[in-house]
């Protein structure tokens, strides 16, 4: 998709849910990555994640044009254009908007890591499950404090 074909779409999303034209720009920008769509209160303009709409498609890319156009028309309007604001709350759950400019997926989201080693207890047999190899010499059941024994899990 092309910033042109992207202006278009913020354009009749705007007509069609807020019923008040968008007269500004809205660009892709590559370099949004910790959310899918910004807005800037100086320029009015809006700027759309192309990660976005590759990650999570039209949809959800849809969704995040509103909640920034929540902000834009209540900001041009001089009403409560911020998150925690009533008026910016009730729009965008009139629109569906959004929640949260959304976050893209990154180091820190990934799927968290197996457990791939257990320690159990040769006195009560409980179990404590790791993810990173540990020596069971430097740690006691939490529970009866008895010695531990690592097993590998395969
Ligand atoms: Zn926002
Ligand atoms: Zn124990």
């Amino acid at each position: 998709m092309t910033d042109e074909q992207l202006q278009q779409w913020v354009e009749q999303i705007s007509l069609q849910y807020f019923k008040r034209p968008f007269l500004h720009k809205a660009t892709f920008n590559a370099r949004l990555k910790a959310t899918g769509g910004r807005y800037f209160t100086k320029t009015h303009h809006i700027e759309i994640s192309p990660h976005q709409l590759e990650t999570f498609g039209k949809d959800e890319t849809e969704k995040i044009i509103k909640h920034e156009l929540c902000h834009y028309h209540l900001h041009l309007l001089g009403l409560g254009y911020k998150h925690r604001d009533a008026a910016f709350k009730q729009l965008l759950q009139h629109v569906g908007g959004a929640r949260y400019c959304q976050t893209l997926p990154d180091r820190e989201q990934r799927k968290p890591e197996p457990y791939r080693y257990k320690l159990q207890c040769e006195a009560c047999q409980l179990v404590y499950m790791r993810k990173r190899k540990v020596d069971p010499k430097k740690y006691v059941c939490g529970k009866c404090r008895g010695k531990l024994r690592l097993y590998e899990i395969t």
